[in-house]
């Protein structure tokens, strides 16, 4: 029996050891892991560059308070301000997706108290979409667009309300003279990867002028390379200026570190800068940035860089989606995503799906047992998330197991 408290329906298979693209079971099979902990080992299992930067850190220290001054984090925020988010802005270190969420929603809040209504009463109502995903803190689900992540936790938070993604019409009737933000993944990855459209993104960031609103982009699954550009909506609409950004996932390659960033935009007559608001005092976090979780993601970031992993990204989603086309599948209704977030989605009138399963969670189980690691996004969607140094060889290799799999579980036409 499991002391583990059972949040998770698990697949049925043990790992113990990873390298590259590759792990192994408690019985010694081997897997290609297109699942990668979600995003996380964007570099593959155990990177020589990633490991040995952990072991250095961990001999020389791995721990101290933020408190006192820590020179990676001081490095990494640097090198995410000028080599990655390319404008003016601060960073604060966090642990995983949801708290750097949080992070924001706080930062809408305090810029809700700092720009009010013009009663002189907070604004404080965070706008965000429907199959959107941010996370699993209090904070997390509220701003999460989706029920099931909800059900049991409420009385839900004040101040959040979820749009029809995409729905740029929609959006504008929503705001309201309480509405401080617009959250939004640029690309929606838990709720079915589905991908903003040029048009609704630049619409969104006009709403955000127009209406004095804070532009929030979660890219805790996209950022750092998942979608090629290492900012994921630059592979969108580059010209775009967020005021904020959480990242967590891809950033660490395995090690867990998340992080969130404001603009150094005004926020008011004076000059004082959005940044600014969350001053000292305002948030705080014991592990969030400390020596050994900076040092990880220094090196991880380094790698994408250096490699021009972004270069070999584009050529993988490339490959994928020709090679999907090829098959001219009737499982198969369309591949969405961008880079390597790539979602399949699937007919699933085509498949004979055992009672109380979601067919994709179904289709992901026999993929697994064909030797393939891959999570589902949604009921219907197979979503393929590789590291971004994937080989061409580890992708055909994976993808003939998804065409073998698909077409053996099709069921014959009468
Ligand atoms: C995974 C994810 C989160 C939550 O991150 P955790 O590290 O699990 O807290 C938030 N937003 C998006 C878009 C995610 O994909």
């Amino acid at each position: 029996m499991s002391h583990v408290l059972s949040t998770y329906a698990r697949f049925p298979v043990t790992l113990v050891r990873g390298e590259g693209t590759r792990v192994w079971d408690d019985a010694g099979k081997s897997y290609l892991d297109f699942c990668t902990g979600i995003a996380v080992c964007a570099l593959g299992h155990c990177p020589p560059r990633l490991v040995n930067a952990i072991r250095e850190q961990a001999g020389t220290l791995m721990h101290v308070s933020n408190l006192y001054g820590i020179p990676q984090q001081e490095e990494l925020a640097r090198v995410i301000v000028e080599d990655h988010v390319k404008l003016p802005g601060k960073v604060f270190f966090a642990n995983s997706g949801a708290e750097s969420n949080d992070g924001l929603i706080k930062t809408a809040r305090k810029f809700g108290h700092t720009r009010p209504q013009p009663d002189g009463s907070p604004r404080y109502e965070v706008l965000s979409f429907t199959k959107s995903f941010h996370g699993r803190t209090l904070g997390g689900i509220n701003a999460t667009g989706q029920d099931k992540v909800k059900e049991g936790f409420d009385p839900l938070l004040p101040g959040f309300r979820h749009l029809p993604f995409n729905d740029l019409a929609a959006l504008e009737a929503a705001i309201s003279p309480i509405t401080a933000a617009i959250l939004l993944e640029p690309v929606q990855g838990e709720g079915g990867v589905n991908v903003a459209t040029p048009e609704f993104l630049r619409g969104v960031a006009a709403l955000c002028k127009k209406h004095d609103l804070l532009l929030l982009l979660d890219e805790v699954q996209v950022g750092f390379g998942r979608c090629g550009p290492t900012m994921a909506w630059r592979a969108i609409a580059p010209e775009l200026e967020p005021d904020g950004i959480s990242w967590a996932k891809g950033m660490g390659g395995g090690f867990p570190i998340g992080a969130f960033w404001l603009s150094d935009r005004p926020v008011d007559a004076s000059g004082k800068t959005l940044s600014s608001l969350m001053g000292p005092g305002s948030h705080g976090t014991t592990y969030g940035g400390n020596p050994l979780a900076c040092a990880a993601s220094l090196a991880v970031l380094a790698e994408v860089t250096e490699k021009n992993l972004e270069a070999n990204v584009l050529r993988q989603e490339q490959r994928i989606r020709e090679t999907i086309a090829s098959w001219q599948s009737p499982a198969i209704t369309e591949v969405r995503g961008l880079g390597l977030l790539l979602g399949i989605g699937l007919d699933v009138t085509k498949f004979a799906v055992p009672e109380g399963k979601l067919p994709a969670a179904f289709i992901c189980g026999k993929l697994l047992e064909a030797g393939l690691l891959v999570p589902p996004a949604g009921p219907e969607t197979i979503r393929l998330l590789p590291p971004l140094n994937v080989s061409d060889a580890e992708v055909d290799e994976a993808l003939l197991i998804v065409h073998a799999t698909l077409s053996s579980l099709i069921t014959p036409l009468r």
